[in-house]
């Protein structure tokens, strides 16, 4: 049964799901997460890396994709807005995505004004700053003369070389230690100040499920991490009660 009036109103948050065809398994968990948990939410926040990767919006019709993509088409004939911020793995999923899935998406970061609060959305990447290689690699990939550049070659050329990519990438963060691949509380603060001390920050990317108290400038502000959907799903509830994490079966 729906729910009448505003009693149970609220946002649903989520990320680092990184669907592929390889792991079926998670692709179902999200698909009866939208047909039942999310369809009762006002809103679904997916904050990057839904895909495992995306190599371009010619990849729609890709059985895997369409999946997903109608799975979140579904969502808007039940009125709950759909929003999606890129993650590192998806930041190639364009307009065309975006309008086939039947949703919205943001700039990172980004605020919205969600049950009384003011929420800053982002992925995480952005903020791990001691990484100074992934650093550099983003600055390139984000570039739209470097996106362009990309997506001018055939899909299968595409496709090896995000394989190639994953499997350095892979290589290079079991060099990495923890804390090079956490974000850094200096470029949180410096985000935090930049848009005026939010009251709730929500981010994933880090795959490390957490919320973190902050003072900061005489501000409380509470910073919830997403976890990643690995071995199960992980999503944040938030309503006007504040946030918190959403046990999924
Ligand atoms: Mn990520």
């Amino acid at each position: 049964m729906q729910p009448s009036g505003n009693e149970d109103r609220h946002t649903l948050l989520i990320s680092d799901l990184h669907l592929c065809a390889s792991r079926p398994a998670i692709t179902d968990q999200f698909v009866r997460f939208i047909d039942t948990t999310a369809r009762r939410a006002d809103a679904l926040y997916i904050l990057g890396d839904l895909f495992e990767y995306w190599a371009g919006d010619d990849d729609l019709a890709d059985p895997h994709n369409q999946t997903v993509i109608q799975a979140l088409k579904r969502l808007s004939t039940h009125s709950v807005s759909c929003y999606l911020i890129h993650g590192n793995r998806d930041f190639l999923l364009g307009n065309e995505f975006a309008e086939t899935a039947n949703l919205q998406i943001l700039q990172d970061p980004t605020m919205h004004d969600l049950h009384g609060y003011r929420v800053l959305l982002s992925h995480g990447d952005a903020l791990c700053t001691d990484d100074l290689a992934y650093q550099e690699f983003r600055q390139q990939v984000r570039h739209p003369a470097w996106q362009a550049q990309f997506l001018a070659q055939p899909l299968s050329a595409r496709k090896a070389q995000i394989e190639a990519l994953r499997m350095r990438s892979e290589q290079e963060k079991s060099g990495k230690s923890e804390v090079i691949m956490d974000v850094n509380q200096d470029a949180v603060f410096a985000l935090l100040r930049a848009y005026d001390y939010p009251d709730i920050f929500i981010h994933g990317h880090t795959h490390r499920p957490a919320r973190h108290d902050i003072e900061i400038d005489r501000h409380h502000i509470v910073r919830w991490v997403l976890g990643d959907w690995y071995e199960q799903g992980s999503c944040l509830r938030l309503d006007t009660d504040g946030c918190k994490a959403l046990p999924l079966v």
